[in-house]
């Protein structure tokens, strides 16, 4: 990627971010939701560090990454460039192994992709560690395709409940990517529902992350309380490999 200078790519980023913060406010209105309700992650994965501190300067407080090797050393520049006290969130969004759990756990705020058990352990040693609870949420495969990532719906209520054993971790609700291909509104019609089911049983995870660059007003539409855009705002990825 060239880069160009630097206060061009604010103005590319302004423009991207004013474009995005436009159609959210439509989308609440028409919902008649108020937008405070919804909050924006930005996720910035393949774009530099210095894309964060502009986006930061523009007044965003949270930002997604995918992958532990780019996010770890990414969010640490970015930390200490920051002046000290800066509020900035780090959500990571991406598919977890296990054996980094623990890693991400030591500088995520946000994890929205826990899908199995398994990486319970290792996140709840790295919020020990951090010393501050780690806040999830369960992603949900909503075509039964768990190879993208995501638990099957019938799993999440066993898996919420192992979530709340673990101190250190806040169940705080589930997350979903629609299904290549499909309705997006049928999608997250059906990730409401199991998040209002969730809530019986646990009725602080109230957050519902869905919507992306291309579907975001449907996610608004039917509830989402955190949306993770990218594309929409840094403008596209290469291709992934
Ligand atoms: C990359 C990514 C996004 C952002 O997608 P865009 O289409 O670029 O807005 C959202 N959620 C997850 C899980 C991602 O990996």
């Amino acid at each position: 990627m060239s880069t160009p200078p630097l206060s061009s790519r604010r103005r590319e980023l302004a423009h991207g971010l004013q474009l995005v913060r436009e159609r959210i406010d439509a989308a609440c209105a028409e919902a008649g939701r108020d937008p405070a309700g919804v909050t924006l992650v930005v996720v910035t994965k393949h774009f530099p560090p210095s894309d964060v501190l502009l986006l930061h300067e523009l007044g965003v407080r949270a930002i997604g990454e995918n992958k532990d090797q780019e996010a770890g050393p990414k969010i640490a520049s970015v930390r200490q460039e920051l002046p000290a006290g800066s509020e900035l969130e780090l959500h990571f969004v991406g598919r977890l192994q296990s054996n980094k759990a623990r890693h991400v756990a030591a500088y995520a705020d946000v994890v929205h992709s826990v899908d199995r058990t398994k990486l319970l352990t290792g996140l709840a040693a790295g919020a020990l560690e951090r010393g501050r609870p780690l806040s999830v949420l369960i992603q949900v495969s909503l075509d039964g395709d768990t190879s993208r990532g995501g638990a099957l719906p019938d799993d999440v209520p066993g898996l919420a409940s192992v979530v709340s054993e673990h101190a250190g971790l806040v169940l705080k609700g589930v997350m979903a990517v629609a299904p290549l291909g499909a309705d997006p509104d049928i999608a997250f019609a059906a990730l409401v529902e199991l998040a209002r089911s969730l809530r019986e049983g646990h009725p602080g995870a109230d957050w519902v992350s869905a919507g992306m660059s291309g579907d975001l007003e449907a996610a608004i539409r039917h509830g989402a309380t955190h949306l993770r855009v990218g594309t929409a705002i840094l403008g596209s990825r290469p291709p992934l490999l």
